[in-house]
């Protein structure tokens, strides 16, 4: 077995988790690097790199779970718990919309006494208010509001796209392992988290995936997390993006334990990686917001071809340590910056028509 074999085979059939262990642990950076790059190259021939604006409303940070790796919730009863109201969020979507933005992502805490109502009206007064792109609520959200509701996947996810769900984030992923999801969190496991998915995609709503790494799991675990992920897609092909990126451990429990962060080179190791082992997806996304833009340039050439948002408001992993911010201009520069023409898209990874004038 030797490397370049391995990559030579991996473009022309899906290798065992094994080979993929042996390629990202044994394989020269530089080599990693170019097949992704390869890949990439051949999947969006024409070189664009797509950026979107949106934010981050967190409707709730009271959540019924516990995290080690979140410093964004209050448990139920705190006097730092917030729930925002309508016409809160409204005026996000608007200063949104006026920035140019396509759309919201809109996640929170697993809030243990909101009724499903709350986020059915929600989705149809943003809907009949604006044109306006929902992508909202993670599968641990979903899988917390069948528990709730005593519902299953399928209705909960089927009155939600009734009400105006376009499509669903990825998030809450982690490591999809349950030996390293016990140790880290109590929300929904790894075949809970597959299965809001696989129902999700044949509803026809689009998802990302994701996957956070750096809770102290080891190559075989991500390995498998890949795979997992591969497997529902070869079933599915509901997954329109993949998106990795690194544990921020700032003000979190594990961060006592874990206070390093993955250094660039291991970002972007799995950034290729990612794009060898997940051939079934179309779009590779370059996590800025925890690696900063240099970096984030870097990546387009391992594999990325999506920017990812401006990100007007983010509540989640900033608290955690992710620190940097960027301008629509900025990234624009950047991608041209590396050779690349940015376009706009949505959140279901559809470009948006308009020509871009930053
Ligand atoms: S990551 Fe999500 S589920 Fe976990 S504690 Fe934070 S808000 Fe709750």
């Amino acid at each position: 077995m030797s490397v370049a074999e391995l990559l030579k085979r991996s473009v022309l059939e899906h290798l065992s988790q094994e080979e993929y262990l042996y390629l990202v642990e044994r394989a020269p950076l530089g080599a990693l690097k170019e097949a992704a790059d390869r890949i990439r190259r051949e999947m969006h021939s024409d070189e664009t790199v797509s950026y979107i604006i949106d934010r981050n409303i967190n409707y709730s940070n009271i959540c019924s779970a516990v995290c080690t790796f979140c410093a964004f919730y209050r448990k139920p009863g705190s006097t730092e718990g917030y729930v925002l109201t309508y016409e809160d969020i409204f005026e996000k979507v608007e200063e949104t919309l006026s920035m140019g933005g396509s759309g919201i992502l809109m996640q929170g805490g697993l809030h243990p006494d909101l009724p499903l109502e709350w986020y059915e009206q929600l989705l149809r007064e943003l809907k009949s208010r604006y044109r306006i792109h929902l992508h909202c609520f993670s599968p641990p959200e979903i899988f917390a509001f069948t528990q709730t509701f005593r519902m299953t996947t399928w209705e909960v996810l089927s009155r939600l796209k009734a009400a105006g769900l376009d499509s669903i984030p990825g998030g809450g992923a982690e490591i999809l392992v349950d030996e390293v999801r016990k140790k880290n969190t109590n929300k929904c496991n790894t075949n809970e988290w597959l299965r809001v998915m696989e129902v999700a995609h044949n509803l026809d709503l689009p998802t990302t995936a994701t996957m956070m790494f750096g809770l102290g799991e080891s190559s075989a675990q991500r390995i498998e997390h890949l795979e997992r992920i591969y497997q529902l897609q070869v079933r599915t092909n509901g997954f329109v993006a993949f998106i990795p990126w690194t544990l921020q451990p700032d003000n979190t429990k594990i961060g006592r334990k874990i206070p390093d962060r993955q250094s660039s080179e291991e970002y972007l190791r799995w950034l290729a990686m990612a794009r060898i082992y997940l051939i079934n997806i179309p779009n590779l996304q370059v996590s800025w917001l925890t690696q900063g833009i240099q970096v984030g340039r870097q990546g387009l050439h391992y594999g990325a071809n999506d920017m990812g948002s401006i990100m007007i408001e983010e509540n989640v992993i900033t608290p955690a340590g992710a620190h940097y911010r960027a301008t629509e201009k900025n990234l624009v520069d950047a991608i041209e910056a590396e050779g690349f023409k940015p376009v706009k898209r949505k959140a279901n990874y559809i470009q948006l028509e308009e020509s871009i004038e930053v």
